[in-house]
């Protein structure tokens, strides 16, 4: 593990103190207390006086310096140191709010805020980045805190309380601390942020515990040269320890006295190892008197560069502990370091510095032989002149000591440096010697105990872990076996008052046997009444019947008798209206007897009577009158043979007449054809008229002057007058052939008329046909509609009947059920009673006359509870669609709300993996303006380690392995 290493003592370097004073804050200036620090004017500020008492610092800040001038004026030298091979330091002292944190971490990310670990950890990158090409870094960072002198991983929570052990060098290290390897900024700060997040978690009050913890951020940077190998490494301690002032001021309340000393421990450790550096004389550095003291045992008059800020608050409350905070300061700036580079070096070096010391070994012999002899020639006597003395003032070959500062370092009772002259007469080299080992052997075990320690209590914190979820288990089981109680204790008690309910119900069914039997019994009883009854009903209806039928002949018989009366009347007064009818009497009678032949007939046949003597009279008075009667027809034939005659001559008159007429007409049909002939003639004359009018005006005219013409003229008359009557003759056949055709004209229309009538006849007949047959269908299909609504009824009735029967014969068949295990029951308790018999007698009845009675309450009871029940449960019915629609309602709007909710969680969902991709994009920004500052500089090398994720892609990976196994060391 361990690297051959050699020390070179570049320089004897005192610890740098700076001071730092803050601005009064709000409680002090509230509380009324001056700025009691004075600092003198002057271009050094690196003094102030307090009280008269002045204090020098390697420089003084006063309240308004900027973190900026901090920053540059008292740490920013130390990168490069840290880059050059230097191990470093930086450590903040002072009271609660002093100002510590603010100073060394301030607010990371505010360009103005920020502090001395943000600006360093920026500046390392940068100048890394403007290093040559040929190096190669690995940056690694450990965090943790200190509390109650426990060392606990803020990297890593489950380490609690690592130990501090010494590599091979004797250079002490948190052994087991998390090392990050960071390749940026960013990487470093979100390393910060995890730490810082997970001492939140871990601790209920951050203020106490940050005012009673020390932090510490550790950067180990290592480099090599890719030319010739050259190894160089240096780590910085950036340190904000706790607050230095007396437990009790801060009100360490509720705190045990034994905790509290245990909370100042480490500081007052630090304190005792500073005075002790200050005093020149001490001997032994008490380092391991806690842990922060051995992990700042390099920087506290060790190999390292450091710089101690004192924070101070100027207030008038706080001036006690500002004055013994600027005495610790005072005290420490005293101490001084003994600087040299952390190289590893290569074999060629190694042989050079081999052969110097070879050579360097060979002067020194020469120089012991010569001063060997030098001390004979004095111890025999002899004086040597100064001349030939060897001369004890050597130039560096002598005081160049490898040992020098591990001789610093060196602790314990031993006498370890050569001032330690008065031990060294008491002691002898070799019991020395021993008793250096035995130490030796004490630490490594003090060392191994520690380490069994530190893996205790992660084992411990492991347990305490698994404690905590099996108390969460215990209580959580707790819990279900409390609830489980709950619940036993609810259904005992609802099987309780099922178990009576079940009681009572056998009770009231135990009733229900009994009134059954009750009433079967009376419906036996019934049952035998009615048969008895129905046997009676037999014997008396069949009484009945022979009686109606004796009824029924009589009735026969009478109404054959009456018919047979009302026939001899009947035949009687036939009889008598034939008589009437034969004498032409009045018909009236007749009809008048008729009707009531069948009525009172003794009545009607005095009247009769009475009517038969009227008739008498009557036909006397008839047959007088028959004999006027007859003489008046003789006269009456007489006159109507007289009428004959005369009615024969106007026949044939009539005949003459008519006779006449036809000829009368024939005659005028004559005349007309003649009249229509004369017409026609007359028309033909009247032309004849004009054309010889005519002929007459144009003779007159050429009388005299042509009488040849006229012979001409008057045969051409002839001609013209021969061819007008030809014309004229046909004229009036075409004209007869027309009126004989308009006649047929109007037969045909006759005929067509008669048909057409008929034809509208038959339609209108057809019409009212139709219109019946369609009024008979629409009184069928209302008949069929009301038929079908009959055959519906019937059938829904028939399902209800159905039904009925169901459950009738359900009710039926338990009824029978219970009877059943009602005689059952009773037989059983016959049997009892058979036995108890003989013991109580009386008193049973009694008891069962009581029961019976409270039975028959129960019952009632329960009819009532049934009612109610039914009641209830009809208004239930009702209720139910309600709810339903309720219920539906809600179910839409929880799916509305639930479909909402998607949308909202897909929308964050959304927005987050834009969120992330904008972050990712922004990240790869500043990484690649980073990779362009650098330009071709040097690299910084991330090697993987287990339980390290990310690895950038801009650096390139190394052998990890190798870095570790050489820079890590482990014992
Ligand atoms: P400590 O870490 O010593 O307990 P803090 O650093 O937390 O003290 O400081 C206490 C308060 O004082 C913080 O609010 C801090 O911002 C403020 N403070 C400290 N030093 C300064 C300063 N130099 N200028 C302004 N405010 C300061
Ligand atoms: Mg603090």
């Amino acid at each position: 593990m361990d690297t051959p290493r050699e020390r070179e003592i570049a320089a004897e370097d005192s610890i740098k103190v700076v001071c730092r004073f803050r601005p009064l804050n709000d409680s002090e200036e509230r509380a009324g207390s001056k700025f009691i620090v004075k600092f003198p004017a002057g271009g050094d500020e690196n003094c102030i006086s307090i009280g008269g008492k002045v204090y020098l610092f390697d420089k003084v800040f006063k309240p308004n310096a900027t973190q900026d001038k901090v920053y540059n004026e008292a740490a920013k030298s130390i990168v490069t140191d840290v880059l050059a091979g230097y191990n470093g330091t930086i450590f903040a002292y002072g009271q609660t709010s002093s100002g510590k944190t603010h100073t060394m971490e301030g607010v990371i990310g505010d360009a103005n805020k920020q502090g001395i670990i943000p600006r360093i950890v920026n500046d390392i990158f940068n100048h890394i980045y403007g290093m040559e090409e040929n190096l190669e870094f690995h940056i690694k960072v450990s965090y943790f805190e200190i509390y109650m002198d426990k060392i606990r991983d803020l990297l890593d929570v489950s380490k609690v309380n690592l130990s501090v052990h010494e590599d091979k060098n004797r250079v002490p290290f948190v052994k087991g601390a998390t090392e990050r390897f960071v390749s940026s900024p960013e990487e470093v700060f979100e390393v910060i942020e995890e730490g810082k997040s997970n001492r939140h978690i871990a601790v209920t009050n951050m203020n106490e515990h940050s005012s009673r913890s020390h932090s510490v951020f550790l950067i180990n940077v290592k480099q090599e040269n890719l030319e010739n190998q050259k190894k160089l490494s240096g780590k910085l301690y950036l340190v904000d320890l706790a607050g230095s002032e007396k437990v009790s001021k801060t009100g360490a309340e509720g705190t045990v006295l034994d905790e509290a000393k245990n909370i100042n421990k480490s500081l007052s450790a630090l304190g005792n190892v500073i005075s002790a550096l200050a005093d020149g004389n001490k001997t032994h550095i008490p380092y391991r008197d806690s842990k922060l003291t051995r992990i700042l045992q390099e920087s506290l008059g060790g190999n390292a560069r450091t710089t101690i800020i004192i924070c101070c608050s100027p207030a008038s409350f706080n001036e006690s502990e500002t004055k013994s905070t600027l005495d610790f300061g005072k005290r420490a700036k005293t101490i001084k370091n003994v600087v040299c580079v952390n190289e590893e070096l290569t074999a060629e070096e190694w042989k050079r510095r081999y052969e110097r010391e070879k050579e360097k070994a060979a002067r020194l012999k020469g120089k012991v032989e010569k001063l060997e002899s030098e001390l004979s020639r004095w111890r025999q006597g002899e004086t040597v002149k100064p001349e030939e003395q060897v001369s004890l003032v050597e130039g560096p070959d002598i005081t160049t000591s490898v040992i020098v500062p591990v001789e610093v370092k060196e602790e314990g009772p031993m006498p370890a440096i050569p001032g330690g002259g008065l031990m060294a007469g008491s002691l002898s080299n070799e019991e020395r010697q021993k008793l250096e080992e035995e130490r030796e052997r004490l630490y490594q075990q003090l060392d191994e105990k520690d380490e069994e320690i530190n893996q205790q209590s992660q084992y411990l914190e492991k347990l305490k872990e698994q404690m905590d979820e099996q108390e969460d288990l215990i209580a959580s089981a707790r819990r279900d076996y409390e609830q489980l109680q709950q619940e036993m204790s609810t259904i005992n008690q609802e099987t309780e008052s099922a178990k009576e309910e079940v009681k009572e119900v056998l009770q009231a069914l135990e009733e229900l046997a009994v009134n059954y039997d009750q009433k079967s019994q009376e419906v036996e009883i019934k049952n035998k009444e009615h048969e008895a009854l129905t046997e009676e009903l037999l014997t008396k209806q069949t009484a009945l019947n022979s009686t109606m039928s004796e009824l029924q002949q009589l009735r026969d018989m009478s109404t054959h008798q009456r018919k047979r009366t009302a026939e001899m009347l009947t035949n009687l007064l036939k009889d008598l209206g034939e008589i009437g009818v034969a004498i032409g009497g009045d018909e009236s009678l007749k009809c008048q007897i008729t009707p009531d032949i069948n009525g009172k007939l003794e009545e009607e046949f005095t009247v009769a009577r009475l009517y038969i003597s009227k008739m008498k009279s009557e036909v006397k008075n008839m047959v007088q009158r028959c004999q006027g009667l007859e003489t008046f027809q003789a006269d009456c034939n007489k006159k109507m043979s007289e009428y004959e005659k005369e009615l024969g001559e106007c026949r044939l008159l009539i005949s003459q007449h008519e006779a006449r007429m036809q000829t009368l007409s024939e005659s005028m049909k004559e005349a007309e054809a003649r009249k229509r002939a004369l017409e026609e003639n007359v028309d033909a004359m009247r032309e004849e008229c004009a054309k010889l009018k005519a002929a007459e005006q144009v003779q007159a005219v050429s009388n005299k002057e042509k009488a040849e013409e006229k012979e001409a003229a008057t045969k051409m008359r002839v001609a013209l007058e021969e061819q007008m009557d030809q014309l004229r003759d046909a004229h009036q056949r075409q004209v007869a052939a027309l009126r004989d055709e308009i006649s047929e004209k109007q037969e045909v229309i006759n005929e067509l008329k008669d048909l057409n009538q008929k034809f509208t006849l038959a339609h209108q007949q057809m019409q009212a046909d139709y219109e019946r047959l369609k009024h008979e269908e629409a009184e069928k299909s209302v008949k069929l509609q009301e038929l079908i609504l009959m055959n519906d009824r019937r059938e829904q009735a028939r399902k209800d009947l159905k039904g009925l029967e169901d459950t009738v014969a359900k009710e039926l068949q338990t009824l029978h059920n219970l009877r059943k295990l009602f005689v059952q029951d009773l037989q059983v308790r016959i049997k009892k009673s058979v036995n108890a018999e003989d013991n109580e007698d009386d008193g049973g009845s009694l008891a069962q006359k009581q029961k019976i009675s409270f039975l028959e309450n129960n019952l009632d009871q329960l009819t009532k509870v049934h009612k109610q029940l039914v009641r209830d449960n009809a208004d239930l019915r009702c209720e139910l669609p309600k709810l339903e629609k309720r219920l539906r309602a809600c179910m839409e709007r929880v799916k509305a709300l639930e479909t909402a909710l998607r949308d909202a969680k897909e929308g964050a969902m959304r927005d987050r993996k834009r969120y992330q991709f904008e972050v990712d994009r922004i990240k790869e920004a500043v990484r690649q303006k980073n990779l362009a500052r650098r330009g071709p500089s040097a690299q910084i090398a991330k090697p993987i380690r287990a339980g390290q994720h990310h690895v950038s892609g801009v650096n390139a990976i190394r052998t990890g392995n190798r870095d570790m196994d050489c820079h890590v060391p482990r014992s």
